[in-house]
This record gives C-alpha cells, sequence and structure tokens, in this order.
C-alpha cells in the first residue's frame, strides 16, 4: 500500500471538509473569523501536500512563485479599501477564470502533443473550460473597471449587440464540432485560438450592457462562474479537489445570487439580459424649479429633537465618511433623550453584500436595533423622522414606478412615506445607478451639505445644546 498516496487522500478530504465548515461559518458575523481561519488552514494544506512529492527543482519554482503571489496578495489586501472590495473580488474572479482556461488550454494541447487517447466529451469539456474561463476573466475586468469608475457604470449597448453576441456563440460551437467531426490536429491551435478570443469578446458584450446597479449580482454570478471553470479544470487535470473546491465556489456563488435578486425583485434573467430589451430611455429628469431645500445642523437638531422616532438609513455615504462612531454617538443621544430609534438596513446598501451591517457592528450599534427591509418597511408611515446617512439608490422612489429606470422592481425602503426627511450627502451627486432621486426634491425633504461625518459631528453638538 502507497502510504503517501494515503495520507495525501486523508488530508484532501478533511481540506475538502473545512471548506464546508468554513462556509458554513462565514453564514453569521459570530463565526465568520473562525470561517475564515478554517478555510485557509485548509487551502494551505491543499497546497503544500502535493509538494512532497515533487523533485527539488519544482518546489522551488512553487514557492518562488507562490511567495510573488503571497506579496501581491498581501499588498492589495492591506491597500484596498472597505468600499473597493467588490473590484477587488471581480478582479480574483477573473484571475481565477483566467487560470482554469489556461489550463484547458494546456491540457488539451498536452493530449494531442503526447498522442494520448482523448474521448469527445473531454474534447467538449476542454472547449467549455475556455469558454467560461475566458467570459469570466473578460467580464470580470469590465465589472471591475465599471465599479472603480474607469468606464461608465451605465448601460453601453453597441449597434447588433444582441445579433453579435448570439452569433460568436454560435461560431464557438461550430469551431468546437468542426474539431469533433475532422479530428484535424492542425486545425487545433487556430481553433483553440479563435475559441480563446470569442469567449474574451462575449465576457465583454455580456457585461458591458449590465447597469451598475446591478454589479454586485454579476460579481457574485462571475464568482459562481469561475467556480464552474475551477471544476472544469479539476475534471481535465484529474484533480480532485478542485473540482470539489470549484463546486463549492459555483454552488454558493449562485446562492448568493440567487439571494440578491430576490432582494432586488429581479429575475436573474432580467438581470443579465434585462438591458438587451430596453427600448429607449425615458428616464425622470427633476425639474429646473425642483431643487433641494438646504437645512443646516440646527434645523435637524431641532427636527429630530421634537421627534419621538426616528428611522436611520444608512448607505454608500456613511462607508464613504467613516461615519459609523458618530452615529453611535447621535442614537446614544437621542435614546438618552427617551426617542426611539431604528436602524433600516437595505440588503444592497453600500457596495457589497452585508456592508452597513459590518460598519455598525463596528462601532457597536446594538444588533437589535438594526432591521432588515421587509421588517421595517411598513414603520415608515408612522414614522417622525427619517435621516438618510449617504443613501441614494435604496430609498429611490423611481423603482416603484418608472419601467425605463435601471431601479425599476427594486424594493426600497419607503422612506418617502416618513413626515420628515433629513438628507446628508455633499451635494447633487447621483447614486450608484446614475438614476436622479426625486425624494430629495419633495417638500418635507430637507438637505445637510457635506461630507456625513463632519455634519454629523455637528449635527450632534446642536443636539447637545438643545
Ligand atoms: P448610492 O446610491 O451609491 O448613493 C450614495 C450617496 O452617498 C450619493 O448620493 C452621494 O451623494 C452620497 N455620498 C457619497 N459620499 C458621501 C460622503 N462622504 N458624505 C455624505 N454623502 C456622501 O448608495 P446606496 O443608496 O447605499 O445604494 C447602493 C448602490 O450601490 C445600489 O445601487 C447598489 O445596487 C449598488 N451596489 C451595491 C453593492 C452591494 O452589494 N451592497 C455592490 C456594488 C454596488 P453626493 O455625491 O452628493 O455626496
Amino acid at each position: 500500500m502507497n502510504y503517501n498516496l494515503l495520507i495525501n487522500e486523508i488530508i484532501f478530504l478533511i481540506s475538502s471538509l473545512g471548506f464546508i465548515v468554513c462556509l458554513k461559518c462565514l453564514a453569521s458575523p459570530k463565526t465568520a473569523k473562525l470561517g475564515n481561519l478554517i478555510g485557509m488552514i485548509s487551502m494551505f494544506a491543499i497546497i503544500i501536500i502535493p509538494l512532497i512529492n515533487l523533485p527539488f527543482n519544482k518546489i522551488i519554482f512553487f514557492c518562488i512563485n507562490s511567495l510573488l503571489g503571497i506579496i501581491v496578495g498581501i499588498i492589495l489586501a492591506k491597500k484596498i479599501k472597505m468600499t473597493a472590495m467588490p473590484q477587488m473580488v471581480a478582479f480574483f474572479n477573473g484571475l481565477g477564470g483566467l487560470a482554469s482556461a489556461l489550463v484547458s488550454i494546456l491540457e488539451l494541447i498536452n493530449y494531442y502533443n503526447n498522442n494520448l487517447n482523448i474521448n469527445n466529451s473531454d474534447i467538449i469539456i476542454s472547449f467549455l473550460g475556455i469558454l467560461i474561463g475566458a467570459i469570466t476573466f473578460s467580464g470580470s475586468i469590465i465589472a471591475y473597471l465599471k465599479l472603480q469608475e474607469l468606464i461608465t457604470s451605465n448601460t453601453i449597448i453597441m449597434p447588433f449587440h444582441t445579433l453579435i453576441t448570439v452569433l460568436l456563440f454560435l461560431i464557438n460551437f461550430i469551431l468546437i464540432f468542426i474539431f469533433i467531426f475532422t479530428k484535424n490536429i492542425l486545425l487545433l491551435n487556430y481553433i483553440i485560438i479563435f475559441n480563446l478570443l470569442i469567449a474574451l469578446i462575449l465576457g465583454i458584450l455580456l457585461v458591458i450592457p449590465i447597469g451598475g446597479a446591478d454589479m454586485p449580482v454579476v460579481i457574485s454570478l462571475l464568482n459562481s462562474y469561475s467556480g464552474i471553470a475551477a471544476s472544469i479544470a479539476g475534471f481535465l487535470i484529474n484533480n480532485k479537489i478542485l473540482i470539489i473546491s470549484g463546486s463549492l465556489v459555483g454552488a454558493s456563488g449562485i446562492i448568493l445570487t440567487r439571494l440578491m435578486c430576490q432582494a432586488m425583485n429581479r429575475s436573474l434573467f432580467n438581470v443579465v439580459f434585462g438591458a438587451f430589451f430596453i427600448k429607449k430611455n425615458n428616464e425622470i429628469q427633476i425639474k429646473e424649479e425642483q431643487h433641494m431645500k438646504e437645512y443646516q445642523c440646527i434645523d435637524g437638531a431641532i427636527i429630530l429633537n421634537n421627534s419621538e422616532n426616528i428611522i436611520i438609513i444608512p448607505g454608500y455615504g456613511l462607508a464613504v465618511s467613516q461615519a459609523q462612531h458618530n452615529i453611535k454617538e447621535l442614537t446614544n443621544i437621542l435614546k438618552s433623550r427617551e426617542i426611539n430609534v431604528k436602524f433600516a438596513i437595505h440588503p444592497v446598501a453600500g457596495r457589497m453584500p452585508g456592508h452597513m451591517n459590518v460598519l455598525l457592528a463596528e462601532a457597536d450599534i446594538p444588533y437589535e436595533i438594526l432591521y432588515d427591509l421587509d421588517e421595517i418597511n411598513s414603520e415608515f408611515e408612522n414614522t417622525d423622522t427619517v435621516l438618510i446617512i449617504g443613501a441614494n439608490d435604496v430609498v429611490n422612489p423611481i423603482a416603484r414606478t418608472d419601467k425605463n429606470s435601471p431601479l425599476f422592481g427594486m424594493p426600497i425602503l419607503n422612506a418617502d412615506k416618513a413626515k420628515n426627511i433629513i438628507v446628508f450627502k455633499r451635494g447633487k451627486g447621483k447614486g450608484f445607478s446614475g438614476v436622479e432621486n426625486p425624494l430629495f426634491v419633495m417638500e418635507k425633504t430637507g438637505t445637510i451639505f457635506g461630507d456625513a461625518k463632519k455634519s454629523l459631528i455637528n449635527l450632534t453638538n446642536e443636539i447637545k445644546n438643545l
């Protein structure tokens, strides 16, 4: 019996279980740190174990490459701001997809260079690996550029967009079948290059029409694709751990995608292909005579001090200004005056799932006063004042009415139904989706202009003086 092999298999099995436990732990903020640790240890074991059987020169090669990867990873993790986390995830997804596509290409070439016997299903799997991996790569890069605002986050549709997309898919499959039927080795390299290019273009064509507001769903979907591509690569190089971890990423990505679609009340089809069917963008414009009423901090302080119940809606601007600790102070003062304060958390507020929960937990704001959209939406009608801190899209009433808006159908927090609305924002900036928000020009809305942190500090001081 080969004991080395047996030990390898046992460690692989335990590490696979480690990944499953890791995912389970990540589902709750209380166990998330432990989950990360278990995931890291499992990944480390999987990387290290196969090295034992490698020749020395390959181990050195592996160590140098790993070291480079570790250095880049540490620098990126230290430099990236919390608000830029989605683009980092998109970038890593893309690299995962590219790696899987390259494995598929190498395996295919390897089979033929070594005159190995390859059946048709393996050929199809290899080409699927190239297709999915390369779509994931170029699609993720577009998602990265949109999120980083290096290109517009608006919908971009090119002439004959749908037709070209469908044709490219068809050409891709036709080329695969030409190879299967001819088995012409001379054609292989050309078909691989063609299919790779086609898949890269398809990734761009599929993601570029999707508006910024839908990017979180797209990233989650691409994450799932990168898992599927890794799983395919695992089948090709007969690596069980890659198959298992790839399937876990694929499945969890698709579950998260589904949950996000549900939170936005949209079908996945509508998120991914919705833009292809928008005929004309009749986006609602704010009329010139409708302007944003300005409040000074003292106005806000008086309104809040005279309220019996208040709902605070945090959004992306809170994360930008890092005002979570200042909200805590304001909340404490209001509560000490027997004012009922609740927080309304929208599932896609901020720039990543759970973003607001993480920020508020950082400031030790108790979980008991945080309410999800479904729990709190019926309470706005009886609320004296809503305080919107750097949120925009998640309170945009257009989502209920404007069928042409990229926000249409997304459930929003019913802030517009409250008696008074106080908004913190720096200027007239639009939300992530680039859509105007009529809530800001309503009669009962007043805006305190400036960075949310500074405004909160001033407003809290004013309340202390009342
Ligand atoms: P939002 O629609 O992006 O609006 C943020 C608002 O904050 C803007 O109106 C901006 O106005 C204001 N702001 C920015 N910096 C500020 C600062 N320092 N102080 C005060 N105000 C500031 O944010 P949201 O309502 O949270 O909605 C999230 C959006 O991001 C949704 O469209 C969602 O689909 C998308 N998204 C979500 C995720 C996720 O997973 N949560 C990931 C990616 C994208 P000014 O410029 O005028 O200040």
